[in-house]
């Protein structure tokens, strides 16, 4: 008699297994694949002290499909304590289905805290790459130290992940990803990339294959194939996953909400199959759980914001407006009820020395003025939604939280200030800090927009510094008497071996209000 293993092991394709009970799920132990089916990389995410998940997707033909056959494989995964892949710590089989695009998400325990290690995924005989990924510290431990880096906004047509390639050479404990991983837009058949694309990788996308195909043409990236393989990611979304600018089951193009939430259900699902992300963040139709949080020992607790997929429609239709009472609407949401309940909840029972929260778009005041020499806000940042701001803002003061320190994507901009419980009023006091790093790839300012920049914030004390050009990534390093940031610029995004270099720093000192240069 053959087990079940060896039977399945046997049958060669779909058209041997006619004869399988209908409920026998058709897995295959050794699939054979015409090319290799770890195109995509592989990655890990969302460390706890115990535990790490490790996330692959099989896609020998990643631009055409993905080039798998319609049933479900077993992949083979194995942690190593050593960087040679000899001393094997864990390891068991996963099953990649054709519902989840045969993509793989284990959520490995039993490891032990504060601990790096190495993984690899093997299936038909083909192995995967070797990554590297390191567990949280135990809720009780004191680190002295972590070091983390974050980055957003990475339109593939717009140039080279060159960012990436210069944080894969860093020895990080955590990257935060702040959204827009992908670009949903259609991609100009010029662009700075040589690839040549077919139409249906280069159309916007907006069904789950379309999707799909956005994806794999952005983790084919070998840059960024290689920040994924040396650090975990923690990934959270902006608007670009889905659809530029849309709120809850609200898009621009004013398609009807039900017609939307199919959109968005397609684009969550891609976006699931496509990070290392827990059970606890599956994919339910148009819902994905994304806000959740992580701690580092007391040293550092991360609250994860989703200001997407709960927030109001943008005030004033989303056009450049003043702070009026559409903007200061107490029922006008950003985060919604239940995550500003879940975040101040968090930050009251906080522990941790630092408290820092992972967030998409700018959550500091920062004024511009119109053609007219009117003062406006942009309205799809924490500035169209003052209402739910002015009470985190003074829930920070009365909670007296220390070390809150908010770290921000979405503007391709680098803007660094302190979070006021009254922006209006440059005396009250200084709440928080904010970092916001410039895109890794997307967007880009003129020295022209720069000066401008620079002007609007003469009136504005609590913006502390502005760079518009570079395009780059930020590291942190956590200590426990002072936060440490630097903004890294990459010269040309253009070029591919363009150099990347410092362009500034920052310190956040224990206990004392506001961010200075460092
Ligand atoms: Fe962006
Ligand atoms: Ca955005």
């Amino acid at each position: 008699m053959l087990n079940r293993r060896e039977f399945l092991a046997g049958v060669g394709g779909a058209a041997g297994l006619a004869f399988l009970r209908p409920y026998e799920r058709l897995l295959l132990a050794t699939p054979r694949f015409g090319a290799d089916p770890f195109t995509l990389g592989v990655a890990s995410g969302d460390p706890t002290p115990t535990g790490v998940v490790l996330w692959t997707r099989l896609a020998p033909d990643p631009l055409n499909g993905g080039g798998m056959d319609p049933h479900a494989v077993e992949v083979r995964w194995t942690i190593f304590a050593d960087e040679a892949g000899k001393r094997v710590v864990r390891q068991g089989t996963a099953q990649a289905t054709p519902e989840m695009g045969h993509s793989v998400h284990v959520e490995a325990e039993g490891l032990e805290s504060a601990h790096t290690y190495w993984y690899r995924f093997e299936c038909g005989g083909v192995q995967s790459p070797l990554g590297r990924t390191r567990t949280a510290p135990a809720a009780n431990a004191h680190p002295e130290s972590l070091k983390f880096a974050f980055a957003s906004c990475q339109n593939w047509p717009n140039g080279y992940y060159t960012a990436y390639r210069h944080m894969a050479e860093r020895d990080l404990d955590v990257v935060f990803h702040l959204g827009d991983y992908i670009y949903e837009g259609n991609i100009p058949k010029v662009n700075a990339r040589t690839q040549e694309l077919s139409d249906a990788v280069r159309l916007e996308p907006k069904d789950l294959e379309r999707y799909r195909l956005r994806y794999a043409l952005y983790k084919m990236d070998p840059d960024l194939r290689a920040a994924h393989l040396t650090a975990p990611f923690v990934v959270t979304w902006d608007d670009h996953e889905v659809d530029n600018n849309y709120a809850d089951a609200h898009d621009e193009k004013g398609m009807t909400p039900e017609e939307f939430l199919k959109r968005r259900a397609a684009a969550y699902q891609a976006y699931y199959e496509h990070q290392p992300l827990r059970r606890a963040q599956m994919v339910h139709g148009p819902d994905l759980q994304l806000y959740r949080r992580l701690r580092y020992g007391d040293l550092a607790e991360f609250s994860v914001l989703d200001t997407r997929q709960y927030r109001s429609p943008q005030a004033h239709g989303d056009k450049a407006g003043p702070h009026d009472a559409e903007t200061n609407d107490p029922a006008r949401v950003l985060m919604g009820a239940k995550q500003e309940a879940w975040l101040k909840e968090g930050l009251k029972g906080s522990s941790a020395r630092w408290n820092v929260i992972p967030n998409q778009v700018w959550m500091m005041q920062c004024a511009n003025q119109n053609a007219k020499g009117e003062e406006v806000f942009s309205m799809d940042t924490w500035d169209g939604y003052t209402a739910e701001r002015g009470r985190l803002m003074r829930f920070l003061e009365e909670a007296k939280v220390p070390n809150v320190v908010v770290l921000t994507g979405d503007s391709h901009k680098n803007l660094v200030g302190d979070l006021k419980a009254d922006f209006d009023r440059p005396g009250s006091a200084t709440v928080g800090v904010e970092l916001a790093g410039t895109a890794i790839s997307s967007g880009g300012g003129t020295p022209a927009a720069n000066a401008k920049f620079e002007k609007r914030m003469e009136g504005q004390p609590h913006l502390k510094w502005f760079e518009g050009i570079q395009r780059g990534y930020v590291t942190c390093e956590v200590g426990r008497g002072d936060l440490h940031s630097d903004f890294w610029g990459v010269e040309d995004v253009k070029d591919p071996k363009s150099a990347v270099a410092k362009s500034a720093s920052f310190v956040v000192e224990n206990r004392v209000p506001g961010v200075k240069r460092a």
